[in-house]
């Protein structure tokens, strides 16, 4: 079985493959020639993996399967969600998208909030989808080096250390995008993905 994964992201393909059986082989967007940025235009989370998905079997045919994060903080109502990645302009870029969060907190005592990724799978004709989520809350200030994006201001419930300050075996254990792929796996391995 070959399935495309809706990234350019080696790591991330790397990573979901390994714990693949074999027999399904995973292939980047490049491994299928698609270089044009797929529209992200939907207003959630799960529209937007929606819309990656069926988009690459509409222009490519092929089965595929595509994920979505964002951070949602309880005491902002959810946002920035699924305007993560541009939270503080399109410019993308992490540090100011942590430091609007942090600005947007400073005199809130409800710091609660979550991670969220879903996946949907185009596959056989049926779409499905997996969400993974990490509850924790926001720190008062970035702490750790490691990680991407929120990490350094993330918390999980129950741990005293960032995102930024635990290792990847960690963060995949307990982190969004780790629970929804280990779904999508078990989906996967097991015989509904032939129904
Ligand atoms: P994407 O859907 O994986 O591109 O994520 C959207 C945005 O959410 C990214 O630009 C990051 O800022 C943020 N994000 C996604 N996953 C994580 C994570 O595991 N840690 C911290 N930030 C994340």
């Amino acid at each position: 079985m070959q399935l495309v994964f809706a990234t350019n992201n080696l790591n991330k393909l790397k990573e979901v493959q390994a714990i693949l059986p074999p027999h399904i082989k995973l292939l980047s967007l490049a491994d299928i020639a698609c270089v044009e940025d797929i529209p992200e235009t939907q207003n959630t989370i799960e529209g937007n993996a929606i819309q990656k998905a069926e988009y690459l079997k509409k222009y490519y045919g092929y089965d595929c399967f595509a994920d979505d994060t964002g951070l949602e903080v309880e005491s902002l109502n959810g946002e920035p969600g699924v305007f993560s990645a541009r939270y503080a302009g399109p410019q993308r870029n992490a540090e100011d998208n942590t430091n609007k969060l942090l600005t947007e907190l400073k005199d809130r005592s409800n710091r609660n909030a979550q991670f969220k990724t879903v996946i949907a799978l185009h596959l056989n004709g049926k779409l499905h989808t997996f969400t993974g989520i990490c509850k924790g809350e926001i720190t008062i200030q970035k702490q750790g080096k490691g990680g991407f994006g929120y990490d350094p201001v993330f918390k999980a419930e129950g741990y005293d250390k960032t995102f930024a300050e635990i290792t990847l075996e960690e963060k995949n254990q307990i982190g969004h995008r780790g629970k929804a792929v280990a779904q999508l796996v078990d989906f996967l391995t097991t015989k509904n993905a032939s129904e």
